[in-house]
């Protein structure tokens, strides 16, 4: 996550979005700016906590030809800096039916046989603003390794920051996420708590309790979302999280 400025957040930069010129606060995120100058969000910004994917950003600080990237919610304001904000990357993406795949390791490259014009450069990782090694799951796609891709792409936000910087106009984040549901469906073995969790609600066993929840007040749903036990391990489950870095 970006550092926030230790500059007192009344002194005014000017930005430039859209070529037009704004003075904001030098302590704000670029999406916070923006607000400030008048604008209100409706595409381009979700979760503001950087893990939507929603507010990727392409940006030029001034004296630079370089362009550069990050997320919106999480960049904040630099002097005289040139931004857009781009709500949606219209990268390739293949339409398939997921019953229909194998999950084999020729399925992305079938789905998507221009992987192989990756010519490693790297460009593709030092764009990510999840600190994703986007090229090694690249070249692990190209291995047909569905699962390594699945594991190294795990926190891919979709924000299309990668493919926006790719000379060989790949769209990594539509491979990862094919990996990701592959992996999902054809690898990891049958969750059992799932299976077992849908005969529930199928058998209604649901039903009592959720009405309970909805005639609630709403001072008392309240406490009983601040109290509850997040991520519970069931009881007499063979199952534990597939990634504990959150937990
Ligand atoms: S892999 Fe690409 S789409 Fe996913 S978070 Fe990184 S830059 Fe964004
Ligand atoms: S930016 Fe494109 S060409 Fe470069 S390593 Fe990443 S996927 Fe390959």
């Amino acid at each position: 996550m970006t550092k926030t400025s230790d500059k007192p957040v009344d002194e005014l930069v000017p930005i430039f979005f859209m070529g037009k010129r704004y003075e904001v606060p030098s302590s704000l995120t670029i999406q916070k700016a923006l607000e400030y100058a008048g604008y209100r969000h409706i595409r381009g910004c979700g979760c503001r906590g950087g893990v939507c994917g929603a507010c990727g950003t392409v940006y030029r600080l001034p004296d630079s030809y370089r362009l550069q990237v990050g997320l919106a919610c999480q960049t904040v304001v630099r002097p005289e800096m040139h931004l857009m904000i781009l709500p949606y990357y219209p990268g390739n993406r293949a339409c398939f039916d997921i019953e229909e795949l194998s999950g084999s390791g020729d399925d992305p490259a079938r789905l998507y046989p221009e992987i192989f014009k990756c010519i490693g450069c790297n460009a593709c990782t030092m764009a990510c603003p999840m600190d994703i090694d986007v090229m090694h799951y690249m070249a692990q796609a190209i291995r047909g390794d569905i699962a390594g891709v699945a594991e190294t792409s795990f926190d891919c936000i979709m924000c299309g920051l990668c493919a926006s910087r790719c000379p060989a106009e790949e769209v990594q984040f539509n491979v990862a996420i094919l990996a990701r549901r592959l992996n999902a469906k054809y690898l990891v073995p049958k969750a059992a708590h799932l299976e077992k969790r849908v005969k529930q609600i199928e058998n209604g066993e649901f039903e009592e309790p959720l009405r309970e929840l909805m005639s609630m007040p709403v001072e008392k749903l309240k406490k009983l979302y601040e109290e509850r036990e997040i991520e519970p391990q069931m009881a007499g489950e063979d199952w534990t999280p597939r990634d504990t870095r959150y937990v």
